[in-house]
């Protein structure tokens, strides 16, 4: 892995202004932050630069205002959940740049935090204007990225700021690009990737990606659907992208040629209806689907052999549910493979890494996410890095040196 600066490169930045990317994207409820998990993940990072005696400017983008003010979406909106979590007061600045921002940094005092404006109130954030990000960095001494899951986008707070300013990972930056590419640029062999979720079309360069990567691909989910189809498997009425069963048998291909094993369960919970412990629900082989049945989770059997793969494994990535875990008991395959994982993990024989939004809801609802190695709640920028791609505020930090 090219590397990138981090905190632990900073010399003496007392006195200094840092310009400090996070993510403050939280979700809301009548104008309150319901989770401030975000915020929390860029404390250390904040306080870090704080106790340091640096001036800290945070900024975030918010909502997709399209390059204009829009009081609906400020980021002061979020000011009393990151005073709140950094047990700090924390100055609001209504802009990103220009005199207001210079003149408030002229009140900071050293170790103080200024929140700055939503930087998508600007065109120049999106479009990643140079003059843009140069009028930010004129109120900066140096650029700290702290936000992984805004760093599949090339924005000016994002990537353009890394290509004029010194520029470090912040802490949880650093955290995440550590444990995702000791799960795929360069892990511990072998390795299984879990890929699951409702479809094919939406993770198909994540699976390309990973049959020349991994020595396991286990698919479930809405998505083996496909890939049984492809087999010539009738799976009734359940959620199959039939259009898409030359784009499977073509996956199932490259993993022969990779010498990757691809795992499809064989036996299957089906139902008739799609609701919670319906009447219909049975067990069976993926041959015996009715016509009229829909598979709605990976079945026992399955789950048992595939937590067998994980034992002889030395790293796991998993993205996406094996079965409709929202919906009792379809959640059952990803309980339990979620909890041999854990198990593994806590042990120290398996390094874990695991996100997207649902799987992380999957493994709260499991109770294990704090087993796991690593649980990205990155999203998109996670997906990114799972399709193999380089990801532009990685690589603007990385060029960076
Ligand atoms: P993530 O957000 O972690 O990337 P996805 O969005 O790809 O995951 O997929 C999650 C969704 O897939 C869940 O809503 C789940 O109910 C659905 N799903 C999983 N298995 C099935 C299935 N067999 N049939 C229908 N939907 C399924
Ligand atoms: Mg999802």
């Amino acid at each position: 892995m090219a590397s990138f600066k981090t905190l632990d490169d900073l010399g003496d930045i007392a006195g200094k202004v840092a310009l400090v990317r996070v993510d403050l994207n939280m979700p809301m409820d009548g104008g309150a932050v319901t989770d401030t998990t975000r915020v929390e993940a860029a404390k250390p990072t904040i306080m870090e630069l704080a106790k340091a005696g640096a001036k800290v400017l945070l900024l975030a983008h918010f909502g997709r205002p399209k390059g204009q003010r829009n009081s609906t979406m400020s980021v002061s909106m979020t000011l009393d959940a990151v005073e709140q979590v950094l047990g700090r007061e924390v100055m609001f600045i209504p802009e990103v740049h220009g005199p207001v921002v210079e003149q408030s940094v002229g009140i900071l005092r050293n170790g103080d935090i200024g929140l700055l404006e939503n930087t998508r109130f600007w065109a120049g954030e999106e479009a990643n204007d140079p003059q843009f990000a140069a009028d930010i960095a004129a109120n900066g001494d140096f650029y700290v990225n702290d936000a992984f899951s805004a760093a599949h986008r090339a924005h000016a707070s994002t990537e353009g700021l890394a290509r004029i300013l010194p520029s470090f990972a912040g802490r949880a930056m650093e955290k995440e690009l550590v444990a995702l590419a000791s799960a795929l640029d360069n892990p511990q062999q072998p390795v299984a990737a879990v890929v699951g979720g409702a479809k094919v079309s939406s993770k198909l360069a994540v699976l390309e990606n990973l049959v020349a990567r991994v020595q396991h691909l286990i698919i479930g989910g809405g998505m083996a659907n496909t890939f049984l189809a492809a087999r010539g498997i009738d799976v009734g009425k359940s959620l199959c992208e039939h259009d898409l069963t030359g784009t499977a048998n073509a996956i199932m291909d490259k993993a022969d040629q990779a010498g990757c094993t691809l795992h499809l369960p064989y036996d299957v919970v089906v139902s008739k209806e799609f609701a919670a412990n319906p009447a219909s629900l049975r067990v069976c082989n993926v041959h015996e689907v009715a016509a009229d049945e829909m598979i709605l989770d990976v079945g026992p059997q399955a789950v048992e052999a595939l937590g067998d793969v994980f034992k002889t494994c030395k790293t796991l990535v998993w993205n996406g549910p094996m079965g409709a875990f929202e919906t009792e008991p379809f959640d059952e395959a990803t309980v339990a493979l979620a909890k041999t994982a854990a198990a593994l993990s806590i042990g120290e024989s398996l390094i874990s890494v695991a996100g997207g939004g649902d799987t992380v809801a999957a493994l709260n609802h499991a109770g294990v996410a704090s087993d796991f190695t690593y649980i990205s709640t990155a999203g998109g920028a996670f997906l990114e890095w799972m399709e193999g791609k380089d990801l532009p505020g990685v690589t603007a930090l990385k060029a960076a040196n």
